[in-house]
This record gives structure tokens, C-alpha cells and sequence, in this order.
């Protein structure tokens, strides 16, 4: 398995750094496909594990009771693979180690943005699958979801005989033909038997290195396996073109120059950023009428794709906005506990029963405690030693309460002859005037507590620190190649906090009505602690804002009456 080397640089990443940031790859990503059956809901390891017996013998149960798996085994991955495509899509496929071993979610992705290219998920279309590797797994996801016809390409011989047999064993030989074909060629030769058939769009994961060097040098996702070249020349083949992907593309950019409207869109995917401008300029020189792309963000390592088409007619879904990446540079919101603030909630954790001896810990009781008397849904997940951190599913605005409300309506009535002056007043200066242990403030307005239902709390401001590092690490876990799986295997069902909320919902991939879901970090600033709240989605960004005022509020409380028994 030199597996998803090409483009798949990141997954050895991310198994380094499993243990610190996968378990919330699912739930943060973003960027997979709306109809990605994986976004917020990863797999159930433990379930899994306890149905098939082949895949349980690769999941371990960690220090803190989770089922895992390790991705640095390409047979685990190899296991998990086949577990989903039976599980989820009722598949039974076999593929050889060394060759590549596909990951259902980012292969899911591409599917249905080629089913939004075609806008048509349910009726009979045709395709061509340039590449289909041992797996063949893109005309079997398309054939058994959607009913797609395949024309399925491969030059390599044991991947060849792979597909055919994983076609015939799931009985779709009447939708799936897989064809071998010459290296040289890609689209022309696979089309030259057929002059007749107009095909609604050839996708493509095209071999991804220049040449060997590159794959030595990048590729290292499974430091034990030898390169591929002392593996077999079909690995080979499966990870390197001749100048890489970018002439790989180029090449069925000059196929489809003369097919044309043979096919109603051509598509490929790219593991390198920089090969989107060239090729989409290639595109351009050559007067290709409708051009289109987008990004699967995989965690810190990215995914492109590229779609062209000679049809004035099509619909041409657009590009992610560049909104979406301005939040995701979102700085997160942080504040300060003092370092006799945290030796105070020590005792305090002490006296609800928190054993562990470290400060940081303690915190992470007593935030807990707090989520759950919200009935904030919450769950820890995995991050870097000495630190805590707990994703956060809120179904409702829990912390805003009654009695704030009511002063707040009180307010307003006494307000009320001289409202039509200080309404907008009111609304910036929220009762937080003073804060004693006060981060930098000097950040946008929107990132800054504006909420006046706030518990009137003095310090309570809540401040966007400087917290790149943070911000590079939830886009770390929003997803890599085996983006969903790391995702999943620490995640079982999300654990319900309280009996009100396991009555609301149990799982993250249950919460379908939330309004709010973020990330947030204990952690350490030399004897003091900090906690940061990353955005994840929801209904607006002041609900993370009170939230974390109100978190701030009760921690700071609790000094206070700490202070004063
Ligand atoms: N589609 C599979 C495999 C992608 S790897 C997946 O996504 O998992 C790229 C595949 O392209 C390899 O199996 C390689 O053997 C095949 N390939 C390389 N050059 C090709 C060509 N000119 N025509 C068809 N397939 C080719």
C-alpha cells in the first residue's frame, strides 16, 4: 500500500499525529461534500469491531476506553476501507497491499460533486473512471448509489484483475467495464471502440509524482513499506506519471480537446494547489467555454478539483467561496484564568470528586460540569499532551437563563423613555466594562463578547487571542485523506452529558438540529491557563461569544465564592 501517496501526503501526518487531533476530523470538516454520509458522522469503530470480526482484529481500545485503530498499518487501513464499502454500501471488495488502498470519505467527496456537475444523483448516467485502481472504487460507489454506467481505465495488470474481479463479485459487471489500456494514451483510446456514446463525465485521480525522487522525498506513508519501485513496477505506475499530475491532466485536457462534447464534463482531482492555476490557464488558452473547481480540504494538506466542460448548457456549480476560508483563518476566542484562579478551581474540582492531580484537568472538570448543566452536548477528544480538549454540540441557547433575561427586560423598561438614544448604545457596551484579567482586546468587533445577556460577571470579556497555532490545528483535524477514519476512531458515540441531553440527542451524528458546535482547548500559559473556543459551524458566531463569557463568568464565580466560604 503505497497508498494514496499521490495524493495523500498528509495521511502519514496524520497518523503521527493521530493521537493528537483525529478524533474530531469528522465533525469539523467542513469542507467534505453536504452529502457526505461521513460529515459529522464518523464511523463507530466499537460497532464495527463487534459486526466484523476481519476489522476487529486491527481496533484497539486506547488508555481512555476508545476503540482505535492505527493508520500506520496499511493492513488496518486496508481493513477499515472494506469494513465501510460493506457496511455502508453493502461492497466486497478485496485489494493487494501494495497497491493503492482508497479512504471512503474523500472518495465519497468526489462522487457527488461529480453528481452536482451532472445534477443528477438518481438517474441512469455514464461515466469513465480514468485510473480505477485495485479498488475500483469510484464506478462501484457510483454504480451501486447512483445507478452510473463506467467505463473503467487501467494500465496496470494486477490492479486490472483486481477491479474486474471486485466488478464481478458485487454483480455490477452490467454497469461496471473495466478496460485495460495502453500507458500512453488516456481518454482517446478508451473511447476509440465507442464513437457513439456520449458519456456525462470522466473523473480522474491521476497518478500524482514527477518521478521517484518526489515520492521518496514526500511520500512516506508507511515508513516500513519499501518505495514502490522495489515493491513492483505496478505501484509504480499507480503513484507516478511523467511529469506528474499536472501532465497527466494536461494530457486529458488534450484528449478532450478533441472529444469534446463526447463527454459533457471532464474532471480530475489534484493533490497539488499548484497545479490548478496552470491548468486552468491551459484550459483557458485553449477557449474551453466552462471551467470549474473546487477543494476538498483534507486537514493541512488540501485536495483540488478540476472540471471542464464544451456544453454551453451544463450547470456549473461554483467554486467554494472565499468566505468559507476567511472563517476558517477565524482567530479563536480565548480567555485567561490566572494562575491563583486555577489553584482556587483545584480545591473546587477536588470537592466535586476530580482526582486528577493536574491543574488543567481539574479545569476541564469543572467546564464540563458546566456544559452539562447546560445540556451543552460535549466530548473529549484527543490533542496535544498537556492539554484538554472538548468538542462542543450545543441543541439550544441554554446560557442565556431566565434570571438574565428578566433583568434585561427590566432594564429595558427602565429604559425605556430614553430607548430611542441608547439603543444602539446598549448594544456595544454590554455589561463587561472591566476586566481584571484581560487578554489583549484589540480585535474585531465580531469576535468580542456582545452579548448583553452575558452574566454581568465583571472580567468577563472574551478576547480573539493571537491563537494561530490553534486555528492550524483545527484545520489539521478537520480532515485528511483518512480524513474520516482517524475521525472516527476515537469517536464512538458522542457521550450524553446529562439525562436531559442523552434524551435530546446521544451523538454528534444524532444532533442534527444543533445550533452551536465548537472546539474548545484547555491549556497552559506558563502558570496560568488559557481556554479557546474554535468555531465549528452554527447558527452565528455570538453564540460562541456568550458561551464563552458565560464559561469564563462561572469559572470565575466559583473563585470568587471560593474566596469568600
Ligand atoms: N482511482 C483509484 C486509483 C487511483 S491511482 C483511486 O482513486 O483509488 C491512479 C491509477 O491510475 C493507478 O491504478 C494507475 O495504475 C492508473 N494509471 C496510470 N496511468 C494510467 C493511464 N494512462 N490510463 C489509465 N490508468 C492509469
Amino acid at each position: 500500500m503505497f497508498s494514496e501517496a499521490r495524493n495523500d501526503l498528509t495521511s502519514m501526518r496524520i497518523c503521527t499525529n493521530y493521537s493528537r487531533n483525529l478524533a474530531v476530523v469528522m465533525s469539523l470538516n467542513k469542507s467534505m461534500h453536504p452529502r457526505n454520509r461521513y460529515k459529522d458522522k464518523p464511523p463507530d469503530f466499537a460497532y464495527l469491531a463487534s459486526k466484523y470480526p476481519e476489522f476487529q482484529e486491527h481496533v484497539h481500545t486506547n488508555l481512555s476506553g476508545r476503540a482505535v485503530v492505527n493508520f500506520k498499518e496499511p493492513e488496518a487501513v486496508r481493513a477499515l476501507t472494506c469494513t465501510l464499502l460493506k457496511e455502508d454500501f453493502g461492497l466486497s471488495i478485496e485489494i493487494p497491499l501494495e497497491r493503492l488502498i482508497p479512504t471512503v470519505p474523500l472518495r465519497l467527496n468526489y462522487i457527488h460533486w461529480v453528481e452536482d456537475l451532472i445534477d443528477g444523483q438518481k438517474q441512469p448516467r455514464r461515466g469513465i473512471d480514468i485510473g480505477t485502481g485495485a479498488s475500483c472504487i469510484y464506478p462501484l460507489l457510483g454504480a451501486s448509489m447512483n445507478g452510473w454506467f463506467f467505463l473503467a481505465t487501467e494500465v496496470d495488470d494486477i490492479c486490472f484483475d483486481y477491479a474486474t474481479r471486485n466488478v464481478e463479485q458485487n454483480h455490477l459487471s452490467d454497469l461496471v467495464k473495466v478496460v485495460k489500456v495502453p500507458q500512453k494514451t488516456l481518454l482517446m483510446d478508451a473511447l476509440k471502440e465507442e464513437t457513439e456514446i456520449v458519456y456525462d463525465f470522466c473523473m480522474c485521480n491521476p497518478p500524482f509524482f514527477a518521478n521517484q525522487l518526489e515520492a521518496k522525498g514526500v511520500n512516506s506513508r508507511n515508513a516500513r513499506r519499501p518505495p514502490p519501485s522495489s515493491v513492483n513496477t505496478g505501484g509504480v505506475t499507480e503513484i507516478m506519471a511523467e511529469g506528474g499530475e499536472l501532465e497527466f491532466v494536461k494530457r486529458i485536457i488534450h484528449d478532450s480537446l478533441q472529444l469534446k462534447k463526447r463527454l459533457r464534463w471532464y474532471s480530475c482531482m489534484l493533490g497539488k494547489k499548484c497545479s490548478l492555476a496552470p491548468l486552468k490557464e491551459e484550459l483557458r488558452k485553449q477557449g474551453v467555454p466552462k471551467v470549474t473547481h473546487t477543494e476538498f480540504c483534507q486537514g493541512r494538506t488540501m485536495r483540488w478539483a478540476l472540471a471542464w466542460s464544451f456544453y454551453d448548457d451544463v450547470i456549473v456549480p461554483s467554486p467554494p467561496s472565499k468566505k468559507r476560508k476567511l472563517d476558517r483563518a477565524r482567530k479563536p476566542l480565548s480567555f485567561t484564568l490566572p494562575h491563583v484562579a486555577v489553584k482556587e478551581l483545584q480545591v473546587k474540582a477536588r470537592a466535586l470528586g476530580c482526582t486528577g492531580r493536574h491543574p488543567l484537568e481539574a479545569i476541564t472538570t469543572l467546564v464540563e460540569k458546566t456544559l452539562t448543566e447546560l445540556r451543552v452536548l460535549h466530548k473529549r477528544v484527543p490533542c496535544r499532551e498537556q492539554e484538554q480538549s472538548l468538542l462542543l454540540t450545543a441543541m439550544e441557547n441554554t446560557w442565556i437563563h431566565g434570571r438574565q433575561k428578566r433583568r434585561e427586560q427590566m432594564r429595558q423598561l427602565r429604559e425605556l423613555p430614553r430607548a430611542h438614544q441608547s439603543a444602539a448604545a446598549a448594544a456595544t457596551t454590554p455589561s463587561l466594562a472591566q476586566n481584571k484579567h484581560q487578554d489583549a482586546t484589540q480585535e474585531p468587533a465580531d469576535q468580542q463578547v456582545t452579548d448583553n445577556n452575558a452574566p454581568s460577571v465583571e472580567g468577563a470579556e472574551v478576547t480573539n487571542t493571537a491563537g494561530d497555532v490553534d486555528q492550524e490545528r483545527l484545520e489539521k483535524v478537520a480532515g485528511d485523506d483518512v480524513e474520516m477514519t482517524p475521525g472516527c476512531s476515537t469517536t464512538g458515540p458522542m457521550d450524553a452529558t446529562s439525562e436531559t441531553s442523552s434524551k435530546r440527542a446521544t451523538s454528534p451524528g444524532s444532533a442534527e438540529h444543533f445550533v452551536l458546535k465548537c472546539l474548545l482547548n484547555v491549556l497552559h500559559e506558563e502558570s496560568d491557563a488559557v481556554i479557546e473556543m474554535n468555531w465549528v459551524e452554527g447558527e452565528n458566531k455570538d453564540l460562541m461569544n456568550q458561551l464563552c463569557t458565560f464559561l469564563r463568568n462561572t469559572l470565575l464565580k466559583a473563585v470568587a465564592k471560593s474566596g469568600t466560604e
